[in-house]
């Protein structure tokens, strides 16, 4: 192009310089004759025609330029996630399959990352609440990345990709574990503190599969570990779909559990330690199968509520306990409430309240008698309609306690919202406290906001006398955990109900 403007000008200045030798030559003797005047008006005209020339190709030289700005706009907006500003899920597939090309016969690994809840996040923070913590989040798993890690924003709005090259599936797994990690901590939103938990998915293997596959299979593996629920991540294996057939013959044997008489109750005492008294027990579900054994409520309650049998479980909870606890006042012991744990479905299914009401009715139990146990997770749904279940509980006059403080989206700013009269802090925090001073500080915090919001506070998991000295110390004098009692039998209670267990 710039070449042709180049001829064009050298053209136009020999044409001046041709006529400049002419004149030069006849000068004063030049006649204007009218071949010589045509001569003239041909060179004009040449020399217009190259101007011209000169400025079409200019224009087309812009309009060029336009149309080449305007098509890497388009490639960015095809290739660019606009939010993040990293890849978006077209280019990271192509990405992953040059590298897979390119790096043929290493082990390549992929990770699926996925922000959990993000319905719920969307209600509570809103469109350019939740924008703006996406942001945050991606340029924290920026920071998790490594040298060879290639991160993109994945193909549903609360994902994201990360291809890597060269990689085993313990460096995989230590990936994980470290976006994991860097997750957890407290995002700064809005002059507060909000908390997000991820599942992280992963898929490993040499052979030169398609980029789809290893992504599809990462993807696989991400839905186990949003089964397994908050801060998980699984590594993609061939066997897993026998896992999956497992869940099924699971979820039959569930089925079967209430009917069978495989179910049973348990109940931790909770101790006031100041006073050396007991202030209630928790509820906790057990479940006995015949060839399986025991199996522990972390695995059926996540089971119970995927196939819709936790309204089920929890009505048939409900009236265990307090059938219970009219059989202990028949027998003469005074009585203290008893909590039990009440998972977010059976809160947005909308029975609860009929539920609590009916059981109590049905057994002629004070309210005062029975507690609920809830996690922050209870509400994120749909806030305003638990908001109004929890507040109907409490009009029942059933109490409310915050079960796992700390580990889910705690917010203190959240905790005024919620109808609570205690805040449960997890064991967790108990357990690191005396090597971990931000746990102490944690512990700390809570017991001061739970006390200005006119709140108990009861620390789960305490297992040693010198948890429950720094606890007492630090304000907290209700207790729940091993030092004291493990859960326990109907019938094994009865030393706590009398408060001999209590006097050694
Ligand atoms: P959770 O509500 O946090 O219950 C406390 C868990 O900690 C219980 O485990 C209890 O046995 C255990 N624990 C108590 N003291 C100590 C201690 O000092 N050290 C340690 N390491 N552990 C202690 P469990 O019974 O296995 O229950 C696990 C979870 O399953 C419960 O956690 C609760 O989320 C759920 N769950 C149990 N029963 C029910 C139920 O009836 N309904 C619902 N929705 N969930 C239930
Ligand atoms: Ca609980
Ligand atoms: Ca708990």
């Amino acid at each position: 192009m710039h070449d042709r403007r180049v001829t064009a000008m050298l053209a136009a200045m020999l044409m001046v310089a041709s006529w400049f030798i002419v004149y030069m030559e006849y000068g004063p003797a030049l006649r204007f004759d009218l071949s010589s005047v045509a001569l003239g008006l041909v060179s004009i005209g040449l020399l217009l025609l190259l101007l011209q020339f000169w400025h079409l190709q200019a224009s087309t030289e812009n309009q060029l330029k336009a149309l080449q700005e305007r098509l890497d706009q388009l490639q960015s907006l095809a290739y660019q996630d606009q939010l993040t500003g990293l890849p978006n899920y077209p280019a990271f597939v192509e990405l992953a399959d040059e590298r897979l090309l390119t790096h043929a016969g290493l082990h390549n690994g992929v990770l699926a990352i996925t922000i959990e809840r993000y319905d719920y996040l969307f209600d509570v923070l809103g469109h350019d609440g939740l924008d703006e913590l996406m942001q945050q989040a991606a340029e924290r798993l920026q920071g998790a990345c490594g040298k060879g890690d290639s991160l993109a924003r994945g193909d549903v709005q609360d994902g994201f990709v990360i291809f890597h090259s060269n990689i085993d599936e313990d460096e995989l797994a230590q990936l994980a574990e470290r976006i994991v990690t860097l997750m957890k901590q407290p995002f700064a939103f809005q002059s507060s503190a909000m908390m997000l938990t991820v599942a992280v998915g992963m898929s490993v293997h040499t052979p030169s599969e398609a980029a789809e596959t290893l992504i599809d299979q990462a993807k696989q593996a991400l839905k186990i570990a949003l089964q397994r629920g908050g801060d998980q991540w699984y590594l993609y294996h061939p066997h897993m779909e026998q896992d999956t057939s497992e869940r099924f013959y699971l979820h039959n044997a569930l089925f079967n559990a209430l009917a069978n008489n495989e179910l049973s109750v348990v109940y931790q005492p909770q101790i006031d330690a100041f006073n050396n008294t007991l202030s209630g027990f928790e509820a906790l579900l057990r479940w006995h199968h015949p060839s399986l054994g025991n199996i522990s409520p972390l695995e059926f309650i996540p089971l119970a509520e995927e196939i819709g049998l936790i309204g089920d479980l929890g009505r048939w909870l409900i009236g265990q306990v307090c059938k219970q606890q009219i059989d202990w006042q028949q027998q003469g012991f005074s009585l203290v409430p008893v909590a039990v744990n009440v998972s977010p479905v059976q809160i947005s299914q909308g029975d609860l309240v009929d539920d609590l009401e009916d059981q109590l009715a049905r057994w002629n139990l004070a309210p005062k008698y029975l507690e609920i146990e809830v996690t922050e997770n209870c509400v994120m749904n749909n806030f305003e309609d638990a908001i109004a279940t929890l507040k109907a509980i409490r009009n029942i006059g059933i109490e409310i306690a915050i079960d796992d403080f700390g580990t889910g989206y705690s917010s203190l700013n959240y905790l005024k919202r919620l109808p609570g009269h205690k805040v449960k802090i997890d064991r967790a925090f108990v357990q690191e406290m005396h090597e971990d001073s931000d746990d102490q500080a944690i512990i700390q915090a809570v017991i001061s906001i739970s006390s200005q919001l006119g709140m108990q506070v009861l620390a789960e998991g305490v297992e040693t006398n010198q948890q429950k000295d720094l606890l007492m110390h630090l304000g907290c004098n209700l207790m729940q955990g091993y030092l004291y009692s493990k859960p326990l039998a109907a019938e094994d209670c009865q030393p706590w109900l009398t408060g001999q267990a209590l006097l050694s």
